[in-house]
Formats: C-alpha cells, structure tokens, sequence
C-alpha cells in the first residue's frame, strides 16, 4: 500500500478544488480504494471534512511532519469501479465545465454505511381456483382495484408493497381490507435481497418479428465484434415492440457474463413494464427510484458491486451503478429532457453512457417514437445505427386525430374554450361510459395577471416572473413561492380592469362542470399534486373509473395506461411553441404526439382533438398526421440556417450576482474573451452572442446574464469554458466579483 492519497475536499469553492496529500494511518492500509470517501483534517482549525480520494503515491512535495492523516474512512467494501469512476468525473468535469467535486459527487455511489434495509411485500395467500371464484366476484361487484390486484397477483404472486401502492395504484385500505379476507398477506422482510420472487421465469416469451431480430442481431453484433459505430437509435410508436428488444439485448448480454442499465424516465415506467423484466431476470434486476432514500439507494449499489444482479432500471442517476462489466446500457424515450442533469456538473445521459460503453466496451441502444434532433440527425450522419419498427403489436388501431382552429370558432360565435367538435365527442364517451383525458398544454405559461387598460403585467419583486392567480384571490410565484393578495386596481394606472387570464385548470374545471353537470371530473396539476402521494391517488382512481374526466397539465401525458379513454382532447395546443427556446418546436411535436398516442390503447378505438389558434404551424401539422419525418426534415432546416444544435453546438455562459452591475462586466467581460479567441482566425470557429439578460432576468434576488457561444466544434467550446473558468477563478479575488457566480450549460435543453 502506498503512504499517501491524494484526497479531494468536498467544499463547494472553486479555488479548492485540487487534490491535497494525505498519509494514510498503518490501520486504513488496504482498505482505501480510488473514490473512497473519507474524512479529513482540514483547514486552520483542522475541522474534519469529507473528501474523495483520486488517486495514491509514495512521495510528496511537502515535508512529512506537514502532512496530516486520513481519519477514518465513510464507505465501507471493496471497489473495484473505483478507478474509473474516477476518470469519468474528470472527463465530465473538463466537458461540462464544473468543479471535480460536483463532478465527483454525481458519479460516485458510495455515500455510507450499508445497512440491511426492511422490505414490505404483498404475497397471494390463495390457490389458483380460489383466486379465479374470487375475481369473478370483484368483477360482479365492480371492485376494479381490488381485481386488478388480484390478476396481477395471479400472474406473479409476490410483489414490493411500494410497488403496488404507486404503479399499480392500489390504496393502502384496499390492501388492508383484501388481507383481513385473507386473500393476501403483507410481509416485511429484512436483507440485502431482491424483494420480487418470480416463480415461472421466461412466460413472456415471445417470437420477435423479423424487423425486431434484425435490431437485436445488429445490436449484439455491435457488442461481441469491433464494430466503430456502437450507438443504435431505434424509432418506434408506442406498442412498436422496443421493450421487447431491450429484453432481448440484455438477456443475451447478461448471458455473455456482462451487465445492463435501462434508463427510463421515472413517470414513464409503468407496472406492466416493471413485471415483464421481473419475469425474464427474476432477482438479478433491480429497480431505482427517486422515493429511495439515500440508504436504500446505496443498498441496490452495493449489491450490484457484489455482482448480485445484473440489471438495473431507473432514471438518469442510474447510469453510475458501479458494474464492473458493463454490456448494454438502454436509454427509453430518449427525447425526455428529464436526462439532462440541470445542476453542474449539467451533463446529458446520452452522453455519459456513450462514454461510460466506451470504457467498459459495451453499446448503448437509444428508442423513442419521438426521437430528439440529436440522435436522429447522428443516426442520419452514419454516427448511430438507425432502426425502424413501422407496426403497432398491440392490436388496437392508432388514434383518429383531428385540429379544431379555435380562431374559427371565436368567428363562428364560439366563446367558450372547448371547441364545437370536442364538446360533441365529450358528450358522445359520456353517453357511451368511455374516459376522456383532457391535456392543458401550459409549459413555459402561467396563469398571469393583466391589466386590459394599461398592458401592466403582475410580477414577483423577487424574481422576474409573473404572479399566477390562484383561488383565493392569491397571486403566488411558482419559483420563489412568494405571495400576495390579488389587487382590485391597476398598480400602475389605477384601471380597474385588472385580471387573470383564463386558462388554469382551475377555470377550465368550472367550466367543465358547468357544461357538463352529471360528469365526475378528476384535476392533475401542481396545485392538486403537492401533498405526498396525491399524484398515486388521483392516477387509482382515474383507473378504477371513478371518474369520466381526467383533466391536468403535462404530467397526464406520459406512461399511464387507461384502455377506457377513447378520446384525448389538447387544449391550447400551440401555447409550448412560444416558450422562447430554440427546442419549442421539438417539444411541443413531441408533446403533442404523446398526448395524442394516450387514446385507443386497448381494443377500443380512439380520437383525438387538437385545439389551437395556429392550424398551419408545422409541429402541430405534423403531429396531428404523427409525421415524425416530416417534422424533422421541416425543423433540422431551421436548426442550420441558425446554427442551432444538433447542426452547431451551443453553450450558455450563465452569469448571476445579486449585484446588477457586477453581473453585466463579468458577462461582458466574457464575451471579450470569447472575441479574443476568434480574433485574427479565418474562418471564425465560432460566434458569440450577448451579452443579455437571462430569460428569467432576476431569480430569487440574484440577476442573471448570459453570454452564448456556437460552433461546429464542441472542443472549440471547451476552450471558451477554459477561458472563462481561470477568469472566474481570478474574479473571486476582486472586490467587484467576488460574489458572481458562473455556469456552463452545453447544448442547453431549457431556456434559462
Ligand atoms: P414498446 O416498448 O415499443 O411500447 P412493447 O415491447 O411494449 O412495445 O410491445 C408492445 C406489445 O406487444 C406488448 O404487449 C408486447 O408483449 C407485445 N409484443 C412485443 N413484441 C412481440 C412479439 N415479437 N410477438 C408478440 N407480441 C409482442
Ligand atoms: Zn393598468
Ligand atoms: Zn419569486
């Protein structure tokens, strides 16, 4: 063992962010690894820190009598993975622009002790036949939860209680009062295993279809030989079969003694998702949640150090499981922008996986119906492979979409905000007993306040946004949370024509009711979502048809299952377009298709209405003919002629101070390093731009500017970072700068 580590402190300044030399005490030797945590002596006072150790040595450049000792060490076991996690920090940190230790912090898994944690699950207590009496008899007393339970039970009969509470949408007095009839019982198990047990493994196993062969032949083709590109984007609609390549890919992987990582956003995984993997790998998969807590967390990572499973599925941070042999790594709905990391160091998942594939020589499969520019514009460049699935292997026919011009309809007479159309086939599922879901498309919009008078717009005095009305005549900011009292007067002109604008799901819920007396209406929205498992609450019992209605914001449209909705209405379809980033476009297409694609799942067929004032824009075209081609073909043109990623890349140097003024020279400053870099070369290899106020020009106090940087050449980027990095770093001595804060976003996903 060497005498000395060199330990990374775990302080936030960027001035402190280098290694220090560390003697490692006789009875810590052996059990340090690269990427231990430890705890240190640090400073004047020698105040005990936590660092990451980066690497060893057997010399240093100080006298020994100055070196202090590692105190203690904070994670415990063997790791292997060490190393490379490691080396991947250091590649974020220098790519994304961040200090190793946030960098560090992202990677590394090994936070503390592990401890055995406690387990619920729920197990089936009766036999097959019985089971089959007894779901004849919830279904004649329409008990929907509780036979939904029970046949899911009877497919695999021992399931994590978390499990059936959020993605199953089972209450917790349902399961009570099915275990006081003795149907099933609740058991709570305390170890280190997997809590699922799978009785027939391999039940699921179906024939691919020759266009899914071809992806999973390719795909291990990839994988064993030494093939350059080993990145595949599979495109294909919802039911098209992706899942079912992903378990076929990981299974042969898995078989060729490697390890898997399936990345899919959160909301997104449904139950039935989660069960297909449990019945093909059983205990060696393992599944990640943000409702984990940190020692839970730490649990599924050290069993996947033990080499105890094999798979993993969870969002983004999933991706740093410390596998020692990693095949595949599978990013679903690749498009989401859940996968971007919107904290420093801000990286993008795709990204990370194609690096850490590279380190362990393994692939990455990228699917989605919607595939980002990105990926589609590399697969078209010969950079990934590109796969098609063209059928839908459900049944069930795709959904009927028609747009409703609303500009029409005010001109026809028609004030209300449902159009004539979707009010028709409202009434018509109401009639027939069938599910309506209808989406209020308001990203980048909130319900503000204004005066008809004067134009005055209410806002935060904290934050450059405007106030959203709520009942209770609050005026409250979605980002600080301040609030107020709604006015009755003009503040600026004394008008009494002040006041919201009328498109909450709040008002869109009245007017609902009032239309429409005798239908039960179900709201989805932060308003409705805020207290701890509201969400669950609201998705059960949308589920168990207990209402006609499900109303809500974007977090309706994605992952849930309903086959009785048959009918999918988007109101202000066009209000995501005017979000005022360069991806408006994409989003509110992707949106839009996946709204779209909620109705007519199951064997009923399905409609969808698209409402808007802007019939003719391209992304609502496009998705109401579920083009995703047409779409591209029409947006990758904008993204050249401007110079937009994916044709350029993009970074945002954004800049805050709670100083106006010392926020402005740095941006500014910034800006002439950037000029500087260009100064004198033909062709220039990139363009500047700024320096402006931020999209939201004041948050929480502090004043933001950015300064953008695009060129063809992402290493070009990195050298404008660099610049700005070591004048960061000189500013934090000078009176006009300590307190300014800088940050990098590459190929931002957001406005800022
Ligand atoms: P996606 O992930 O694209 O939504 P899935 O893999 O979930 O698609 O497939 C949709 C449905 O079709 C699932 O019910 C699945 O079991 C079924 N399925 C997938 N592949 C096949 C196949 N080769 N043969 C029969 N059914 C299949
Ligand atoms: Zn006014
Ligand atoms: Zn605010």
């Amino acid at each position: 063992m060497p005498k000395y580590a060199n330990v990374i402190i775990d302080i936030s300044a960027g001035k402190l962010d280098r290694p220090f030399t560390y003697r490692i005490p006789e009875y810590l030797k052996g059990s340090l690894h690269t990427g231990s945590l430890v705890e240190v002596p640090f400073g004047a006072g020698g105040k005990t820190r936590a660092g990451y150790i980066v690497g060893f040595s057997d010399h240093a450049d100080y006298p020994d009598e100055k070196i202090k000792d590692i105190l203690d060490i904070r994670t415990k076991g063997s790791d292997s993975t060490g190393d490379k996690s490691v080396r991947l920090a250091a590649w974020m940190k220098e790519r994304y622009g961040s200090t190793m230790t946030s960098a560090l912090k992202a990677v590394i898994t090994s936070r503390g002790q592990v401890k055995p944690v406690t387990t619920k699950e729920v197990r089936l207590l009766i036999d097959a036949e019985s089971a089959g009496e007894k779901l004849a008899v919830y279904n004649r007393k329409h008990q929907v939860a509780r036979a939904r339970l029970l046949e899911s039970l009877m497919e695999v009969p021992v399931q994590p209680y978390s499990l059936i509470c959020e993605k199953l949408h089972i209450s917790a007095p349902v399961l009570r009062a099915m275990k006081e009839a003795g149907v099933i019982g609740i058991e709570t198990t305390s170890s280190l295993r997997n809590p699922v047990t799978v009785e027939d493994a391999g039940s699921d196993s179906n024939v691919l279809s020759p266009q899914q062969r071809k992806i999973v032949d390719g795909v291990i083709a990839d994988l064993t030989g030494n093939s350059d590109v080993r990145v595949s984007l599979i495109h294909g609609i919802t039911g098209s079969g992706k899942t079912q390549v992903y378990i076929s890919i990981i299974e042969e992987a898995v078989r060729l003694g490697k390890q898997a990582i399936m990345l899919i956003p959160e909301i997104a995984l449904t139950y039935q998702t989660l069960l297909r993997f449990y019945r093909h790998f059983g205990e060696r998969v393992s599944v990640m949640n943000s409702s984990l807590s940190e020692g839970e967390k730490s649990d599924q990572w050290e069993r996947a150090r033990r080499g105890e499973i094999d798979v993993i599925i969870g969002p983004r941070s999933a991706l740093f499981t410390p596998f020692n042999n990693i095949g595949v790594i599978v990013i679903d709905e690749e498009h989401e922008s859940s996968y971007k990391n919107e904290s420093m160091p801000k990286y993008h998942a795709r990204d990370i996986a194609v690096k850490i594939a590279e380190m362990h020589g393994g692939v990455v499969v990228l699917g989605s119906a919607t595939p980002s520019m990105e990926s589609y514009y590399r697969a078209l460049h010969g950079q990934y492979r590109l796969y098609e699935l063209t059928e839908r292997l459900t049944g069930g026919t795709l959904p009927k979409v028609c747009i409703a011009d609303m500009k029409a309809e005010l001109r026809n007479g028609n004030r209300t905000i449902f159009s004539k159309k979707l009010q028709e086939m409202i009434e018509d599922r109401l009639e027939k007993k069938e599910q309506v879901m209808l989406f209020l498309n308001r990203r980048g919009y909130s319900g503000f306040v204004s005066c008809r008078s004067c134009g005055h717009v209410i806002k935060c005095p904290h934050c450059d946004i405007s106030l959203s009305l709520h009942t209770g005549s609050r005026l409250v900011c979605h980002y600080c949370g301040y609030e107020q009292r709604m006015v009755s007067l003009c503040p600026e002109c004394g008008s009494r024509y002040i006041s919201g604008f009328r498109a909450g799901t709040e008002q869109i819920e009245q007017s609902l009711a009032a239309i429409y007396p005798k239908a039960a209406i179900l709201r989805m929205d932060a308003d409705t979502t805020r207290k701890k498992g509201s969400y669950e609450k609201i998705l059960s019992s949308f589920a168990n048809e207990e209402a006609d209605i499900l109303l809500g914001t974007q977090m309706i449209v994605k992952g849930h299952d309903f086959p009785k909705v048959t009918l999918v209405g988007i109101l202000l379809a066009d209000m995501s377009l005017h979000a005022g980033d360069y991806r408006a476009a994409e989003r509110t297409f992707a949106l839009l298709t996946q709204a779209a694609g909620r109705a007519g799942r199951a064997m009923l067929p399905g409609d969808v209405v698209i409402q808007t004032y802007e019939p003719e824009n391209y992304a609502i075209r496009h998705a109401a003919a579920q083009d995703y081609r047409g779409f591209y073909e029409e947006e990758i043109v904008y993204r050249n002629l401007l110079r937009y990623p994916p044709a350029y890349h993009l970074l945002a140097v954004q800049v805050t101070s709670q100083n106006e003024e010392h926020a402005q020279l740095a941006a500014g400053r910034i800006r002439e390093l950037a000029d500087a870099r260009i100064r004198g070369i033909v062709p220039a290899p990139f363009i500047a731009i700024g320096p402006a106020k931020a999209g939201i020009a004041k948050l929480r106090d502090d004043y933001r500017y950015v300064v953008y940087i695009k060129s063809d050449k992402y290493d070009t980027l990195i050298g404008c970072k660099d610049d700005v990095e070591s004048y960061a770093a000189q500013l934090q001595d000078t009176p006009s700068g300590g307190d300014v804060r800088v940050q990098f976003d590459f190929d931002p996903m957001s406005g800022w």
